[in-house]
């Protein structure tokens, strides 16, 4: 008998007719003489909703309280879903992840997942049952709520697979698998039948949140196999798997971007040793992750320092960097967040040259100026102006031969 690991994402279950499709879908499954084992993320706006509403009592709210008021979106779903499977004649068990026992160490509001029980739910399977589980949620040492980060139910699926050695992770979602780039920005975006994990990953943490980064991860090092798929269409979705099984092997995977980052720069910065730990130093103090770091050639012995961060550490990180700049003698602190990180992603890079060369004349072409640059054996990241990010995507889509043909169009639910 197989065991099927199931996650419904927001959409999915945006509402009490959606869940209603859902459950149905799990009792057809079930119907196959499969296990099935669901997670379920919260309706489609509630944790953003639940997130303004802290605000609403305090600007920074503390994140161990945050996680208390966040995990209530997905209790209110595994709820939901447990009904309509019983209603629909098929015994279910809902589950928080502390009723699991998925123990997390505390990192609040981005927890990582350090073990999972399984006892309780293979006990449920044993007797028939459909076991539904919180997504994005488990309980530290000390029983206190944390949650894993946006996105965090992808983890809490595959983390479950893996415990449960499961034959398949299946993430439902609104779009029926893994496009060469997000469809919603270009509509003739080609689906994908397989990606490597190695490129998922490079997608995932270059922007695409098609799938929670960690899920990829997790996934690739417990050897889970994944899917993405579509809720409400049949297929056969995408595939994540390891490079040998790859059928198609193009040079260019997809194309990834980030709305997410800020640009910050420190102008005539003097130039000696020590002054890159010294600006980045603070940065990181605070608690401020750095993604991309230039740092310009020295003219009349100063220089300028440019580096960016995620767009929610912006205002922190300029506060930050003017103190370090006075501090320094530095000229000027400033900071931009209408930017944007738009790379190629694929494995057949590694084989060939000229892919930046040609990325960039391609963006030349199109009159885009490139502020920064960041290249890996399998990705080239350039930050461009915001404005010019969907004109970005489309030209290098067609340029890189990534058009689908009618057959590949996308679908939505
Ligand atoms: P869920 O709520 O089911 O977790 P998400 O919104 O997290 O769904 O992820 C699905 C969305 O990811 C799609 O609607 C799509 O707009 C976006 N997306 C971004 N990049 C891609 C890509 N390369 N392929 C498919 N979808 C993508
Ligand atoms: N509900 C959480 C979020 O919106 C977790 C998830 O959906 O995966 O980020
Ligand atoms: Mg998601």
């Amino acid at each position: 008998m197989a065991l099927y690991v199931h996650k419904y994402g927001g959409t999915s279950v945006a509402d009490p007719e959606r869940i209603e499709t859902v459950a149905k879908k799990i009792i057809t499954a079930k119907s196959h003489g499969d296990d099935i084992v669901v997670v379920v993320s919260a309706m489609s706006g509630e944790t953003n909703r639940l997130t303004d509403l802290a605000h609403t009592i305090q600007a920074s709210p503390n994140s161990r309280e945050l996680d208390v008021l966040l995990s209530t979106g997905e209790q209110v779903t595994i709820a939901l879903l447990c009904m309509a499977l019983e209603k629909h004649g098929q015994p279910a068990q809902p589950y928080t992840g502390s009723q699991v026992r998925i123990i997390t160490d505390s990192s609040h509001c981005k927890a990582r997942i350090i073990e999972i029980e399984t006892k309780r739910i293979l006990s449920d399977l044993k007797q028939g049952k459909v076991a539904v589980v919180a997504g994005f949620q488990g309980v530290n040492e000390a029983g206190e709520i944390t949650t894993l980060g946006r996105g965090g139910s992808d983890t809490t699926a595959v983390a479950l697979a893996a415990a449960l050695k499961a034959t398949e992770c299946r993430i439902f979602t609104d779009v029926n698998g893994v496009y060469t780039t997000d469809p919603r920005v270009e509509p003739k975006a080609r689906k994908l039948s397989h990606i490597t994990f190695e490129e998922m990953l490079e997608m995932a943490s270059l922007g695409s949140k098609v799938l929670q980064i960690r899920s990829v991860e997790f996934a690739g090092k417990y050897n889970v196999p994944l899917r993405v798929l579509s809720t409400f269409t049949e297929g056969e979705g995408t595939l994540i798997t390891t490079e040998e099984t790859t059928v198609e092997q193009a040079l260019i995977s997809g194309i990834a971007f980030n709305r997410d980052e800020a640009q910050l720069t420190a102008k005539g910065v003097p130039d000696r040793p020590g002054i890159a730990a010294k600006i980045l130093g603070p940065i990181a103090d605070a608690n401020i992750e750095v993604d991309m770091i230039v740092q310009n050639t020295a003219e009349d012995n100063t220089t300028d320092f440019t580096f960016t961060v995620h767009r929610n550490d912006c205002i922190k990180a300029l506060e930050v960097l003017e103190s370090t700049c006075n501090e320094l003698g530095a000229r000027q602190a400033s900071s931009d967040d209408s930017i944007v990180k738009v790379s190629l992603v694929g494995v057949g890079m590694r084989s060939h040259a000229g892919i930046a060369a040609r990325m960039f004349r391609e963006l030349a072409k199109e009159n885009i100026n490139i502020r920064m640059i960041s290249t890996s054996e399998i990705k080239v990241s350039v930050v461009i102006d915001e404005k010019y990010l969907e004109l970005a995507v489309r030209s290098l889509h067609q340029a890189f031969d990534l058009e689908a043909t009618p057959e590949h169009a996308p679908v939505y639910c």
